[in-house]
């Protein structure tokens, strides 16, 4: 008696799209299901390895065979198996989060025909076989079972599942192939030649044998010039996995295929790494750096990790204890043969070799990343665009443990500079006597030229950073110096441009307009600390400046975070006693003294709107700002 059940909704609506889909790489079901059958093999390898009791088994093979007159194509594997249940949760039910990903871009993009090549992003797994089947058999037994199963599915909303006789474990897929039509043929994988191809480009790594039967005309003995046609079981794919080729006869166009079929990406990896370390500890890594960051790095669903073989063995997917957060988007593998399989998920993680591996690849990648940026600018910057916000939250991690070894990975857009420069750059050219590194917080490079603060240190020509990231000040506050000179931002405390004369001066000017400041100060003693003379200000009128501690790109960018204390800088209004604006204040001051806080208001919001901070009260800005100018035409 066969059971119907209902496919989940996430289920039904993926299937529709497979069946649907008008996409031209339908090939890719093969891959699908051939490395399906080589993760069920690996998991009862595995097993066989770690429990005492389950039989050694040492032929292993994922076998394929077709029926042109049935048009049925047939994956078998002597894996795993599924259980009941498990055949109702893996195929009832998509499982995969690529899947569920996929399914979420494809909402997002809103398009009705699945013409583009995004499929072969994701791992979309079984249910690709829809693509080119339009009946699904899958015998199965588990290891764990005495009885199998056989799940049935035509690609509606249901599936048939019923009880069957089957004596190995394992599982064995038929897919009865649809009509060819105008627009593709489905015939073209019921053929020896498409099929042993098709395990060559996408499948040649798997580690275990793909067979099939195949013909061949052999010559017949003694008989000079006859042949006769044989039928020979092959094995399709070379079995090596690609990493434990050497290192020199590895081309970069197979680690490139390698890294879009196995981390689903349509481009070519910006950058791999292959490492061979031998000694203490053995491994081989492979590692990617993709050209863009994937659209969900920094949402809570992203998971970061490398792969993990023992000898060639799969441990596990994404062990996240290989890589640190800030290289998440690091994909890749790594291969000891110093890690017991015997190993538990838990010990595992708290394992020394473990650890020493993982630091050791971080250390191999900062130091491959460092040689781009000193050897290939561009494609540094390429990196850097993607994801060099990255790096600076691993400068900001853990109190700045790290900022050592990245500092020197960070560039910066400067104001003198056209291309982006380290801080190894910046130092150098530094003008002489220069005690800091300068650097200016802004939403983008032309906000941050117009800002106030920057007049003296233009004219004067000193470099200054140019932050645009939320982190960066955050990052900068951790490093506080580079190379023993401190950091400065030009809208905190005491630039240091002026000489001791100039500074006279001013202290002496100041004493002189005590009278106004203080009366200033009063007026806009809920909003800001002080008001005083500006020693950075030349062309502009004013300036919003804070005290050292909490800066004003802080105060913003902690406002948007989450069940946050939310501190404040302290802000200091500075006035430019060269512009004609102050002596307009003082003459106000003195003739019309009751008018000053309305203007003591409007120079403030005005400081505000510069320094890209809403005004306490816009209405209350538009009211006075009308005013003066009704009053100025009268
Ligand atoms: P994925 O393999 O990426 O998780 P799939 O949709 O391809 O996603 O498969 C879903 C699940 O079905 C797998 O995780 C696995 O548990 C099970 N499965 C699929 N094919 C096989 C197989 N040949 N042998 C055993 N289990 C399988």
């Amino acid at each position: 008696m066969a059971e119907i059940k209902q496919f989940k909704t996430e289920s039904k609506r993926l299937l529709e799209l497979m069946i649907n889909s008008i996409y031209t790489n339908k090939e890719i079901f093969l891959r699908e299901l051939i490395s399906n059958a080589s993760d069920a093999i690996d998991k009862y390898h595995y097993l066989s390895l770690t429990e005492e009791v389950l039989p050694k088994k040492n032929d292993y093979e994922i076998f394929l065979s077709f029926d042109k007159d049935a048009k049925t194509l047939t994956i078998k594997d002597n894996g795993i198996g599924m259980t009941y249940q498990e055949l109702n949760d893996s195929l009832g039910t998509i499982a995969k989060s690529g899947s569920v990903e996929f399914l979420e871009k494809m909402k997002a993009s809103n398009q009705k025909d699945i013409d583009i090549n995004i499929i072969g992003q994701f791992g979309v797994g079984f249910y690709s076989a829809f693509m080119v089947a339009k009946t699904v058999d899958v015998r199965t037994r588990s290891l764990y079972d005495t009885k199998g199963y056989l799940f049935t599915s035509t690609g509606s909303d249901t599936y048939e599942v019923s009880e069957i006789e089957k004596e190995e474990s394992g599982t064995e897929i038929v897919l009865t192939l649809r009509e060819n039509n105008e627009e593709f043929e489905f015939d073209q994988f019921l053929d020896e030649w498409k099929l042993k191809n098709l395990v060559k480009k996408y499948s040649d790594y798997v580690r275990y044998p793909i067979r099939m039967n195949v013909h061949k005309s052999v010559p017949v003995e003694d008989k000079k010039d006859k042949y006769e046609e044989v039928i020979e079981v092959e094995t399709l794919n070379s079995m090596t996995p690609l990493w434990k080729k050497n290192k020199n006869e590895l081309k970069d166009e197979e680690l490139n295929e390698f890294y879009k079929q196995k981390y689903y990406d349509y481009e070519d990896p910006l950058l791999n790494i292959q490492l061979n370390v031998e000694g203490t500890m053995e491994y081989t890594a492979l590692l990617f750096i993709p050209k863009k960051a994937p659209y969900n790095l920094y949402s809570e669903k992203y998971e970061k990790g490398l792969q993990l073989y023992s000898k060639g063995v799969f441990i596990m997917d994404k062990c996240k204890e290989l890589i640190p957060d800030y290289l998440r988007f690091v994909k890749g593998l790594i291969d000891s043969s110093d890690l017991s399989l015997n190993i538990s998920r838990e010990l595992l993680q708290k394992s020394k070799q473990l650890s020493d591996i993982a630091k050791n690849v971080e250390k191999k990648i900062v130091s491959r990343l460092e040689s781009l940026l000193k050897n290939d600018y561009d494609k540094y910057l390429e990196f850097f665009k993607a994801f060099g916000v990255n790096l600076k939250f691993g400068i900001y991690d853990d109190f700045g443990l790290k900022k050592e070894m990245l500092q020197d990975l960070i560039i910066y857009n400067t104001v003198n500079q056209e291309k982006m420069i380290s801080l190894k750059e910046y130092v150098a050219s530094m003008k002489e006597n220069q005690k800091y590194i300068y650097y200016a917080s802004g939403k983008n490079k032309a906000s941050i030229l117009a800002l106030p603060q920057m007049d003296l240190l233009k004219k004067e020509g000193y470099d200054v950073l140019m932050l645009t990231d939320d982190v960066d000040e955050f990052a900068i506050n951790v490093m506080q110096e580079y190379d023993k000179k401190a950091f400065k931002s030009i809208n905190q405390g005491d630039l240091d441009l002026l000489d001791k004369k100039e500074e006279k001066k001013l202290k002496e000017l100041e004493e002189q307009k005590k009278p106004l400041l203080e009366k200033l100060k009063d007026i806009l003693k809920e909003d800001v600390s002080d008001v005083v003379l500006s020693k950075r200000l030349t062309d502009s009128a004013v300036c919003l400046v804070s005290s050292d501690g909490v800066s004003f790109e802080m105060e913003k960018v902690i406002a948007n975070m989450p069940n946050q204390e939310k501190p404040k800088a302290t802000k200091i209004l500075e006035i430019n006693p060269n512009h004609e604006l102050f002596k307009a204040l003082e003459k106000i001051y003195y003739d019309n003294p009751l008018e000053l806080p309305d203007y003591a208001d409007l120079l403030y919001s005005q400081a505000l709107l510069i320094e890209g901070f809403e005004l306490k009260d816009p209405v209350d800005f538009a009211r006075k700002m009308s005013n003066l100018i009704i009053k100025i035409v009268k």
